[in-house]
């Protein structure tokens, strides 16, 4: 299957050429360029954000009724479209193919739910104090968004914040990163199609901080919301904060894994090297620091490592591959350091450890044990295929070690006890916690983390509130 070349969307049309000329993609499996899609800068921003304050008026003004209409017809059309669209996010991101459909899928589903959720989003009538008084809160939409997405989750970031924001009534310019901006590109075609203006919503990518720094200043954006790392999270909030715009912060995180005396270990050891790999340990809720008590630790590591040494790493096209490449040479080289670094301060490779071949971006599924919060990888977000395993001597040393970094993302428990749940429920700091499971995301439910990982929620009905503001109408009647 040859790959159709994204183009930026401005005012409902795909562009050819932009002010940057061109930038390739890069297959991370093989190094190979893909395409070289046009590149835009400062210009095709400030362009998409004066047109959407039209979008949003027109945007706005349509009923929630015919929003909804219009969103699960474009739904409909992303499942139409699956097969492409999972090429493509595999060839630009590295993941397998079965995972790329998969959050395809997912992010059609999210698309409907929320398609759904904006004919709920209700007003409320207040008891007045004075009975010739009507105090009654109107839910209106913030204004024109502009909203940044990264190479990860290619479809489902760029969805977590276009399906809220169209659903309650904002026009959008979205920014995918610019390693994977084909799934963005045909979310955003997929919704032109169905009925959305033009002029409400529009994709651009090219240089990141010039786009950025032009939409966060420009006065018609109202909202900026960004999904990415910490790093960036501070540049944009600043940015936004400048201008006192809205913001939502969806940034980096370490997620804990307490691994109770009690928890099964049947259960912990298989789910622990699923989920740590899924998409090359590149996942902003990944599991990173194991947490495991003494009496299980042995057992545990031997069982991850036994798991990981039989995964298949190879291209996401290959349908046997269970793990892709990591999706940068930067990626590459910076989990080769951490592990390097663990290595030199006493931890203990128990598999992989080393990148695989030259050509592409692989690392081998990665076990270290013996970690200690002195060395670097347990410090600063892996973002890779590093499963770090430290002991410890109870529940509460798990918690002080657990709660150490300034993020608060995820966490995740393994245990049959019910007093062991509540202590964890209780005492730990973050934003989710998965109790003897790792699956996070899901439309109906509030995602978000705390202190450097961000600050709002996606999903749920927290996911909307995002993109509406109260608007009080306080009547003295007749
Ligand atoms: P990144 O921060 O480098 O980029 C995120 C987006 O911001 C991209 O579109 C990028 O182009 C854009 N950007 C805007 N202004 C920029 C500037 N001045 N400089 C650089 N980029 C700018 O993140 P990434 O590397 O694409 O993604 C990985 C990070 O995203 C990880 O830290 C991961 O944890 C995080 N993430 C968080 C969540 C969450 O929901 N909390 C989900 C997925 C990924």
């Amino acid at each position: 299957m040859t790959q159709t070349m994204p183009r930026p969307i401005i005012d409902g049309v795909e562009r050819d050429t932009a002010s940057l000329g061109r930038r390739a993609l890069v297959n991370p499996a093989t190094g190979e360029t893909i395409c070289e899609p046009p590149s835009c800068g400062a210009e095709e921003a400030s362009e998409a954000a004066r047109l959407s304050v039209e979008g949003f008026e027109l945007w706005s003004a349509m009923s929630a009724f015919d929003r909804s209409k219009i969103m699960r017809r474009a739904a409909e059309q992303m499942r139409a479209e699956a097969d492409e669209a999972a090429v493509e996010m595999t060839r630009e991101g590295g993941k397998p193919l079965v995972q790329a459909r998969a959050e395809w899928m997912a992010s059609a589903d999210l698309l409907d739910w929320y398609a759904e959720e904006g004919r709920r989003a209700y007003g409320r009538l207040i008891p007045t104090r004075a009975p010739d008084m009507r105090w009654a809160v109107h839910r209106r939409p913030v204004g024109p968004v502009a909203a940044f997405t990264p190479w990860n989750f290619p479809a489902w970031t760029p969805m977590q914040k276009v399906a809220p924001a169209l659903a309650a009534g904002c026009s959008v310019v979205l920014k995918p990163a610019e390693e994977t901006p084909s799934a963005g590109w045909r979310i955003v075609r997929a919704l032109l199609a169905a009925g959305v203006p033009g002029k409400a919503l529009s994709v651009i990518w090219g240089d990141p901080a010039a786009i950025s720094s032009t939409l966060c200043a420009a006065p018609e954006i109202h909202k900026v919301t960004l999904t990415g790392s910490t790093r960036v999270g501070r540049i944009l909030a600043s940015a936004a904060g400048q201008h006192l715009k809205k913001v939502t912060m969806e940034l980096g995180g370490h997620n804990p894994v307490i691994v109770a005396r009690d928890a099964d270990l049947d259960t912990v050891v298989p789910l622990s090297a699923e989920f740590k790999f899924r998409n090359a340990g590149q996942v902003c809720v990944s599991p990173t620091r194991f947490l495991v008590e003494r009496p299980l630790y042995a057992d545990f590591v031997a069982g991850v490592a036994e798991a990981a040494k039989k995964l298949k790493v190879g291209d996401g096209m290959d349908a046997a591959t269970q793990m892709g490449p990591l999706s940068t040479a930067g990626q590459l080289s910076k989990i080769e350091s951490l592990a390097a670094d663990a290595v030199q301060h006493g931890a203990k490779v128990e598999t992989g450890g080393s990148r695989i071949g030259n050509a592409g971006y692989f690392f081998e599924p990665t076990i270290l044990s013996g970690m200690n919060p002195t060395m670097a990888a347990m410090n600063e977000e892996p973002f890779g295929p590093l499963m770090l395993v430290m002991p410890v001597d109870d529940i509460d040393a798990a918690l002080v070690e657990a709660n150490r970094l300034p993020y608060g993302l995820a966490a995740y428990a393994f245990t049959n006890s019910m007093s062991t749940e509540r202590k964890i429920v209780a005492g730990i700091e973050s934003g989710m916690l998965g109790i003897n499971h790792f699956a996070m995301a899901m439309p109906e439910t509030p995602f978000g983390g705390v202190g450097d990982s961000g600050m709002g929620s996606e999903g749920g009905i927290e996911g909307m509130d995002a993109y509406l503001r109260p608007f009080l109408v306080t009547a003295k009647v007749a």
